[in-house]
């Protein structure tokens, strides 16, 4: 008889654990689902459409860095004006200019630079070097920071994988 108690209050022990889990999932699960919505709702009016016009105005500087691409090969100046429009773009909306661009014009003058044709791009004990023939300057942008950053943002992805999996395995289980 004690042998069966003792399974009785196993049991009972178990299908607790069971519906505390099962509520904790339920709590995440919601929380997940209403918190786009939540924060979009939560938002001032004038906030969520200075969001919207900062996501437009990336998407506008990826079109510009284009343009200036095709253009570079028959008008340079052309290529210039390009720039120049994304930068002011970028100030006035107080964005980030994406790495990728950043790369693709001299920091002094605002030129479109082609390594080969009007700058040179080498990379010298971690940091890329930018050489620009119009103002014959250098600029020095460090990668090793960007590495470090990429690897972290790595982990984190990586962790949430094995939260989700692990989840997942406690869901199979119940
Ligand atoms: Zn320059």
């Amino acid at each position: 008889m004690s042998s069966k108690k003792k399974d009785n209050k196993k049991n009972h022990l178990k299908n607790k654990e069971r519906e505390r889990t099962e509520k904790k999932t339920q709590k995440e699960n919601r929380i997940l689902k209403n918190k786009d919505s939540f924060q979009k709702e939560a938002m001032h009016p004038k906030a969520r459409k200075k969001q919207e016009e900062k996501k437009i105005a990336r998407e506008h500087l990826k079109e510009l860095f284009q343009l200036a691409d095709e253009q570079f090969s028959t008008d340079q100046a052309r290529a210039q004006r390009y720039i120049q429009l994304a930068r002011t773009i970028q100030m006035k909306y107080k964005i980030r200019m994406p790495t990728e661009l950043k790369r693709k014009y001299c920091k002094h003058c605002h030129h479109y630079i082609r390594s080969g044709t009007n700058g040179r791009i080498r990379i010298r004990e971690k940091t890329l070097i930018i050489y620009c023939e119009h103002c014959k300057k250098y600029t020095r942008i460090p990668f090793k920071k960007n590495n470090t950053v990429k690897s972290t943002t790595k982990k984190k992805q990586e962790t949430k994988t094995t939260i989700k999996k692990q989840n997942i395995s406690k869901q199979k289980e119940v």
